[in-house]
């Protein structure tokens, strides 16, 4: 018993120095990121734990280092061992395919006193007095919404501008004499040439119908049925400004988004070009010219899981991110998708989202049956209509959810406690809600953006 005391003591002692050490390191990560509330929390542990150890050690008091150790084993085997991950929290696939003329931006292009406008209506009759109330508010980087910035809001259209510029991109002639290529040789190089151009992760999938919109809902071609002959996707995110989307829901973010739909767009065109011309029929699928639903296509192909806020979650930097796909007929080597339970479980407890949304369109309820299957679903429509008060595409629920702090070793540290525990997941949810807060204020608007107009 006494050589059971001795070695308590001593990892008492070496216990408050790591300890110490991990939350210092802590505070500068977190000062470093620009959360102060969350450095100074940090700051205040470091110097308030690491002494109880100190003194035990100090002292000798050996059956408080006893209890301390006994404590600091239970807490690193929950830590460690894998549990809880098998819970089947949200259905894969859905069963019917989605209309693009039902999403927001085909409803948001729908101009009143067409024709268009009357056939879409006169067949969804329930739609109209939801989307009245969106038709009432200024509009996307309007300047009467509410974080009105001159600068920031034409820089965004400035973007939004570009990306349009390369819609006649999207597809093209196809070189006529098939390239005699390896599969696997193909979907290497495409991986890391895409990773090259900017591209973070990327993903190959097969498609399957309900990755494809029934109809087209934008643009030329409205309500033509979709059809293609391609099999195979490529799907990959390019990362979102940890410093726009902080500020969420002001004008930076609108700004942001719009660039990473640019870089998305352009990434993707480039890789539909070069299929093309290897003599193989490809596709971009980009900002304002969809064939298939990104998220749905992106999770196949392994990039991630969609979570309470509806969006896709990467493991890394969660939904901050942008998606870009691009669909061909050349069967590539795929990847498979392992269904990631951790983090889907992580989201029934968090709903941190939920919390913090401006319009209470995302749910605190578990995932519901929609359309056959169970899952969590957005009200988008009046998501849509705080977007055209706001001015901006809000992303809120994006900047505080805690899957979008910085790729770095202390938030991968506690990503790899959440993906191994569901106990550990719960503490998880306590230790975001005490460093950041249950609903963290928007950071300011990074500094180089000429402020005006920031009320609200
Ligand atoms: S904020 Fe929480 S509940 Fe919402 S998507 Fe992120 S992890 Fe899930
Ligand atoms: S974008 Fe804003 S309004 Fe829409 S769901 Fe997220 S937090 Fe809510």
């Amino acid at each position: 018993m006494t050589q059971v005391y001795h070695l308590s003591i001593l990892t008492c002692l070496i216990f408050s120095i790591i300890l110490f050490a991990g939350l210092l390191y802590t505070c500068i990560i977190f000062y470093q990121e620009k959360e102060k509330r969350a450095g100074f929390r940090a700051l205040l542990l470091a110097l308030l734990l690491p002494p109880i150890y100190l003194l035990t050690w100090y002292y000798n008091w050996e059956v408080i280092a006893l209890i301390l150790t006994a404590d600091l084993l239970i807490t690193s085997i929950l830590f460690l061992i894998p549990f809880g991950n098998k819970k089947n929290i949200t259905d894969d696939f859905p069963k019917t395919q989605i209309d693009e003329r039902d999403i927001m931006f085909s409803r948001n292009e729908l101009k009143e006193n067409t024709e268009r406008f009357k056939e879409y209506y006169s067949k969804n009759p329930d739609k109209l007095k939801l989307d009245n109330e969106f038709r009432k508010e200024p509009g996307l980087t309007a300047e009467k919404s509410i974080f009105f910035n001159e600068f920031a809001y034409k820089a965004a259209n400035a973007s939004f501008f570009t990306v349009e510029q390369f819609h006649q991109a999207v597809d093209g002639d196809i070189n006529p004499i098939k390239s005699n290529i390896s599969k696997s040789d193909l979907s290497k190089f495409i991986k890391d040439w895409s990773r090259k151009l900017g591209a973070l992760n990327v993903g190959i999938t097969e498609l399957k119908d309900y990755h494809f919109y029934s109809h087209k809902g934008r643009g030329e071609g409205y309500g033509n049925p979709i059809e293609s002959n391609h099999t195979h996707a490529i799907a990959f995110t390019v990362e979102m400004s940890q410093e726009m989307v902080a500020a969420a829901p002001q004008s930076s973010i609108v700004m942001e988004s719009a660039q990473q739909y640019l870089e998305a767009g352009r990434i993707a065109v480039q890789l539909a070009q070069f299929l093309r011309s290897l003599g193989f029929s490809a596709r971009a699928h980009i900002d304002g010219n969809y064939q298939i639903v990104c998220p749905l296509v992106a999770r196949e192909a392994g990039l991630g899981e969609i979570g309470r806020m509806g969006l896709l979650m990467t493991p890394k930097e969660g939904p901050r991110v942008r998606l870009g796909v691009v669909t061909t007929e050349f069967e590539l080597d795929t990847d498979k998708r392992t269904k990631n339970n951790s983090m889907l479980d992580f989201c029934l407890q968090c709903k941190k989202c939920a919390e913090v949304c401006p319009s209470k369109s995302i749910s605190f309820d578990d995932p519901k049956l929609v359309n056959g299957i169970k899952r969590w679903q957005i009200n988008s429509e009046s998501c849509f209509t705080y977007w055209c008060k706001a001015g901006t595409d809000c992303g809120r629920c994006m900047a505080c959810c805690p899957y979008s702090h910085p790729d770095n070793l202390l938030h991968n540290f506690i990503r790899f406690g959440i993906k191994n525990s569901a106990l550990f997941r719960m503490l998880a949810v306590h230790l975001d809600d005490f460093f950041y807060g249950r609903k963290p204020k928007s950071a300011d608007l990074p500094n180089w953006i000429p402020k005006n107009n920031t009320d609200y």
